[in-house]
C-alpha cells in the first residue's frame, strides 16, 4: 500500500491546463495575468478588498510587518502555539516578540492573556500575530475589540485555514492583514507560494513595492528603500487559479474526514478532538486530537510501522530555543497539547477505509 502522508498536495487536472495557457502566452515570470487571476479569485471567495501573490505565507507575513513599520525593538504580540513560519518575519525586523498562550476553549490564541500580556509589556506592543492553527479559528470578535482599544495591528496566520469562518467572515478579513500559504501540504497547494489581504489598497500597494526591491517609479533603477524579491511566480499563480475551483470542495472533504475519525475514535475516553468555536467553520485542514494518558510518541511510532505518517502538535515558540530570551505569558496550554497531541493523516484523497484502517492502529495502542 502506498504510503499515507499527513496532508499531500491534491491536484484537480486544471492545473496543467492554465499552466499551458502561461507557457502560450510566454508570461514565464513572477507577475504575470495569472497572477492577477489568482488574486481576484481569492479576493471573490474571501471577501477579501485586496490581494497580493507572494513567494511564500512567510514573505506575505514579512510584508505585513514592513508595511505596519514595525522595526528593531519594537514589541510583537504572537500566538506562541504556531510554525515558525508565523513569527520568523519578527525577528527578520529585529523586533521583539512576546509570545501569548493558547486557550483551551480553541487552541488558538487566548483572549485573556491576550490582555494581560498588553498590561504586562514594557512598552505599548505595536503589532498581534494571531494563528488560526490547524485550520480552525481564534476568537476574534474579542481579539479584535482588545486590538483596536489598545491601536495594536492585527496580522491574521491564516496559512493554515484558507475557507475557514467565524460567523460568516473568513479568517484571514478580520485583521488589518491576512495571509494565506499555498505550501505543499496546505488546504490548496501551489507547490509554493502565499497571499497577502487587505482592507486598505495603499498597504497592498506598498507590500508590492516592497516585495518587487522597492524600485523607484523612475526609468532607470533607483532604490531609496530597502526591499526584497517576494513576488510570486505566474506559472505557481496557474495552479492556484485551478485549486481555487475546488476550495469548497476541499474544505467539506477535509470536514467530512474529521467526522469520519469522531465516528471511529469518538467513544475512547482518553481522545480529544480540536474544539470549534461556537460560530466557526473551520476548514479541518488536519485532524488533531490529545490523549489522555497514552503516549503519542507509541501512537506515531505504530503509525510508522505501518507507513503512516502522523506527527506532535507544534511545539510552542516559547519552548524553541532560537526564543530563550523571548518574554511570553502563558498558563500551560500549549504544553500540555504539545506532550500529548497528534496530527493525523487528513489529506483529501483519503477515503473512509483510510481513516478506519488508522484508527484501529490508534485503537490498538491506546486501548
Ligand atoms: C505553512 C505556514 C506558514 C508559512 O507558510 P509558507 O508558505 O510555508 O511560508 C506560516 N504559518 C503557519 C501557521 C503555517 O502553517
Amino acid at each position: 500500500m502506498a504510503r499515507l502522508f499527513l496532508s499531500p498536495p491534491h491536484m484537480t487536472g486544471n492545473e496543467q491546463r492554465y499552466i499551458a495557457e502561461v507557457f502560450e502566452s510566454n508570461y514565464i515570470a513572477p507577475l504575470g495575468p495569472m497572477v492577477t487571476r489568482f488574486e481576484q479569485a481569492i479576493c471573490d471567495y474571501t471577501q477579501a478588498p485586496f490581494a497580493l501573490g507572494t513567494s511564500s505565507g512567510t514573505a506575505a507575513l514579512h510584508l505585513a510587518l514592513r508595511v505596519s513599520g514595525i522595526g528593531e525593538g519594537d514589541i510583537v504580540l504572537a500566538s506562541s502555539f504556531t510554525f515558525i513560519g508565523s513569527v520568523a518575519a519578527i525577528l527578520y525586523q529585529q523586533a521583539t516578540p512576546l509570545f501569548i498562550d493558547a486557550d483551551a476553549k480553541s487552541w488558538n490564541l487566548s483572549p485573556e492573556l491576550l490582555e494581560l500580556a498588553i498590561a504586562r509589556a514594557p512598552k505599548p506592543p505595536k503589532a498581534l500575530i494571531v494563528t488560526h492553527l490547524y485550520g480552525q479559528c481564534a476568537e476574534m470578535r474579542r481579539i479584535m475589540a482588545i486590538c483596536r482599544e489598545h491601536g495594536i495591528v492585527v496580522i491574521e496566520d491564516a496559512a493554515e485555514s484558507l475557507g475557514a469562518t467565524l460567523d460568516g467572515v473568513h479568517t484571514g478579513t478580520w485583521g488589518d492583514f491576512g495571509v494565506y500559504s499555498f505550501n505543499g501540504n496546505k488546504i490548496l497547494s501551489t507547490s509554493g507560494g502565499g497571499m497577502l489581504v487587505s482592507k486598505s489598497e495603499e498597504a497592498i500597494a506598498k507590500a508590492m513595492f516592497y516585495a518587487t526591491q522597492a524600485k523607484e517609479p523612475t526609468p532607470w533603477y533607483e532604490h531609496k528603500e530597502l526591499g526584497y524579491n517576494y513576488r510570486m511566480s505566474n506559472v505557481l499563480a496557474a495552479i492556484g487559479v485551478a485549486q481555487m475551483e475546488v476550495l469548497a470542495e476541499r474544505v467539506t472533504q477535509r470536514r467530512r474526514i474529521f467526522g469520519w475519525y469522531q465516528e471511529a475514535l469518538g467513544e475512547i475516553d482518553e481522545i480529544d478532538f480540536m474544539p470549534e468555536l461556537p460560530g466557526a467553520q473551520g476548514n479541518r485542514w488536519l485532524t488533531t486530537l490529545t490523549l489522555g494518558h497514552s503516549d503519542p510518541e507509541r501512537v506515531r511510532t505504530a503509525l510508522e510501522d505501518h507507513d503512516i505518517e502522523s506527527r506532535p502538535l507544534w511545539k510552542p515558540m516559547h519552548l524553541q530555543p532560537l526564543f530563550s530570551g523571548a518574554e511570553a505569558v502563558t498558563d500551560g496550554v500549549s504544553e500540555q497539547l504539545f506532550s500529548c497531541g497528534l496530527c493525523l493523516p487528513s489529506g483529501t484523497q483519503m477515503t473512509q477505509e483510510d481513516v478506519i484502517r488508522v484508527s484501529d492502529i490508534i485503537r490498538k495502542v491506546v486501548v
